[in-house]
């Protein structure tokens, strides 16, 4: 198993304090790792700074070649990091082989493409004997920062744009999943020149606190929860750091009378549960019709409960992350068992035995203020509010801190049109929920966040504009 560190191509071990990683399947250490050193934090930031002269200056050809490369090497190694992720994330493997790592070396692949196809938009005479042109230049050293639900997706949604547009990347892991971003770091060694890639171990407060503070870190790119966000967006006001925040969400998933209820709910089933609900978009927060509000209930709750949990070929839903997590999602499903209004329809305990497992969870019953209704749980937890009127759902949906996607069931495309257009959203499906592919930007409103994962747009948000204007 691959568990040193990228500084300046060269796969070192951590000199920093120690910290155990975990299998979630059954809460056993797997190995534990030293962390990087402030001074080894320090180190892959000035390499970085260094290694940034010749590489913000290559084609995007030349870029675009070595992601490609790198894209490559992952299908190459598709089974190792699917076992990987699995084993440290909790996935079942087999969704792990068949959805994400495919789903990563797309993400390579599109940004090695989008690499040659960033031009500055406008140029042209606005002066008289003048010619202006618009650059849209790299920035530097990104500092990114990733959390533990998809650990290599969300590395790959990191390192491939911010590579593609021609900067350095230091990136942490979250410490709680760093395996296959360790490994990753393994595949592109020998690939990258040295310094433009770096892979750190260890956690927040220590690595990532040493990480953002550098001075020569240009750009911070934040994956993580809104505590984390505004801590990070604090830190770089000294420095004038520009910053990047792909935060929480709570999404609403709003389901009219007119909608075809079982597409309802095999889309909840699916997207409300899948990796256990640790999902920024999950489908957890149903807003659902007052003429269909029984029937759902009950199709979803029989449903939810043929769920199957475990790790071999047939398991649709794994564990959760941890033992610290499980907890906290037990703590949201009692105290939402406590209020009387609300009905358990299926699940709604932790499941007994090895491993950080919770029964997938349907909540009826659920009032706009509940807490289950306004707070991200991040796990397989699915509460239903029954509405009324169309206006009455936006104002609920929309109530909320949280601004990253939203889903509208119904047959009526007029009724589509006018809630797509209205809900506070970073992305709005229609009669679907949780389908994302590399051409379309990801990334939130509120305190979702701001900036886009994926796209040209995020592509375009690793990068400066310049205007250079020449005297004829
Ligand atoms: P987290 O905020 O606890 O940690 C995220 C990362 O930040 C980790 O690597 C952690 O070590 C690091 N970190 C923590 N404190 C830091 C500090 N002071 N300085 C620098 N780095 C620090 O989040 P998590 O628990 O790993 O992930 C779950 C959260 O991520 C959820 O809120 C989820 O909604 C969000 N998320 C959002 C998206 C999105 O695209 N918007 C995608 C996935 C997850």
């Amino acid at each position: 198993m691959q568990t040193n560190m990228l500084i300046n191509g060269e796969l070192v071990a951590g000199e920093g304090t120690s910290l155990p990683v975990y299998n979630p399947h059954n809460g056993q250490e797997i190995v534990r790792l030293a962390q990087a050193s402030e001074q080894q934090t320090k180190q892959a930031v000035d390499l970085a700074h260094k290694a940034f002269t010749d590489w913000g200056q290559t084609t995007p050809k030349t870029r675009s070649e070595l992601l490609l490369a790198l894209a490559e090497r992952i299908e190459r190694n598709a089974e190792a990091l699917a076992k990987l992720e699995s084993l440290n994330c909790g996935k079942p493997f087999h969704l792990a082989l068949g959805d994400e790592i495919p789903a990563v070396a797309d993400v390579f692949r599109y940004f090695a493409g989008a690499s040659r196809c960033l031009n500055g938009l406008a140029s042209g005479e606005y002066l008289t004997g003048h010619t202006s042109m618009i650059r849209r230049d790299p920035l530097g050293v990104i500092a990114s920062i990733a959390p533990w639900n998809y650990p290599l997706m969300m590395a790959a949604w990191k390192i491939a744009p911010a590579l593609a547009a021609g900067n350095c990347v230091v990136i942490k892991p979250s410490e709680i999943t760093p395996l296959t971003a360790l490994k990753l770091g393994e595949l592109a060694q020998d690939l990258f020149p040295a310094g433009v890639l770096n892979v750190l171990f260890g956690d927040g407060q220590t690595v990532g606190n040493a990480l953002t503070h550098h001075d020569k870190v240009r750009m911070i790119s934040l994956t993580g929860s809104v505590a984390t966000g505004e801590k990070i967006v604090a830190q770089a006001t000294s420095g004038i750091k520009r910053t990047h925040m792909e935060l929480g969400g709570k999404a609403p998933v709003i389901v009219f009378d007119d909608a075809d209820i079982d597409q309802v709910v095999e889309g909840v089933r699916t997207f409300g549960f899948y990796n256990a609900g640790q999902d920024c978009t999950a489908a957890c927060r149903l807003y659902v019709q007052k003429g269909v509000y029984a029937r759902l209930v009950n199709a979803l709750g029989e449903a939810v409960s043929t769920l199957k949990l475990g790790t071999d070929e047939s398991a649709e839903m794994g564990p959760l992350v941890s033992a610290a997590h499980l907890e906290r999602v037990e703590g949201f499903v009692q105290r939402a068992k406590q209020q009387a209004h609300i009905q358990v329809v299926t699940g709604g305990e932790r499941v007994r035995g090895e491993g950080y497992y919770f029964q997938p969870t349907v909540l009826a019953g659920a009032r706009q203020e509940d807490e289950i209704v306004q707070r991200e749980v991040f796990g397989p937890v699915v509460s239903i509010t029954e509405f009324d009127t169309e206006e009455q759902v936006l104002d609920w949906a929309n109530e909320s801190n949280y601004g990253l996607a939203s889903s509208v069931w119904t047959q009526n495309i007029g009724r589509a049109h006018r809630l797509s257009a209205r809900l506070q959203y970073g992305c709005t499906w229609v009669n679907t929920h949780f389908m994302l592919v590399s051409e379309m930007p990801h990334g939130g409103q509120k305190q979702s966040g701001y900036g886009k994962d994926m796209s040209m747009y995020g592509l375009e948000d690793y990068t400066a504009i310049r205007h250079v204007m020449i005297k004829h």
